[in-house]
């Protein structure tokens, strides 16, 4: 049978991108915002347009926000003195669900020349350990090296989440007990 509805299907289309979203997902969720509750699903549509108009990257730590510093970065009650190196800004908002961390982030995104002068920058401002809660894996080795030789004239403890953390496992993936006690089991290096 042959639908010929051209654009309740690309709602299903764009909804199917979504990540963990499959096809009878999507085909369900769009049935709902079309059909069982246009308001609730306009509110979405709405929301989205908010928050892609609004938020934006950090100026200090790269991680999301709303203003030209995010809410950890401008926190005088932070810990100014831990800085914890995540890939992504979502490794953010995973850490900062645990509640055990209460220093400083960056996010790595590159490892450009640029990138590592404003690393090191952050780090100039009274860092005194730079902790690396990157997914463990061989390259990632190889980055932590890197980092470490960059800033080796920056007086610093140097640490990574401990190894409970299994190889190859994105942060996001990893239950909560585990997460916390990497963190806070975590290793000179
Ligand atoms: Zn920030």
């Amino acid at each position: 049978m042959k639908h010929s509805l051209e654009k309740f299907n690309r709602l299903v289309d764009s909804l199917q991108e979504l990540p963990t979203i499959g096809q009878k997902s999507a085909t369900r969720l769009a049935y709902h915002m079309v059909m069982t509750d246009s308001f609730g699903a306009l509110k979405i549509a709405h929301a989205i347009e908010n928050a892609l108009g609004s938020l934006r990257k950090c100026h200090s730590c790269g991680g999301m926000s709303e203003d030209e510093l995010c809410y950890i970065c401008s926190n005088e009650m932070r810990n100014h003195q831990l800085l914890c190196i995540v890939e992504n800004a979502k490794d953010i908002l995973t850490i900062e669900d645990n509640g055990l961390f209460d220093g400083r982030y960056f996010v790595l995104k590159d490892l450009k020349e640029s990138t590592i002068t404003h690393l090191k920058n952050m780090v100039e401002s009274g860092i005194e350990e730079v902790i690396f809660a990157l997914t463990p894996s061989i390259a990632n080795d190889a980055v932590i090296l890197l980092i470490e030789d960059k800033l080796q004239d920056v007086s610093l403890d140097f640490t990574r989440i401990a190894q409970g953390v299994p190889t190859g496992v994105s942060l996001e993936n990893i239950d909560m007990l585990s997460l916390a006690r990497a963190l806070e089991d975590r290793v000179k290096v």
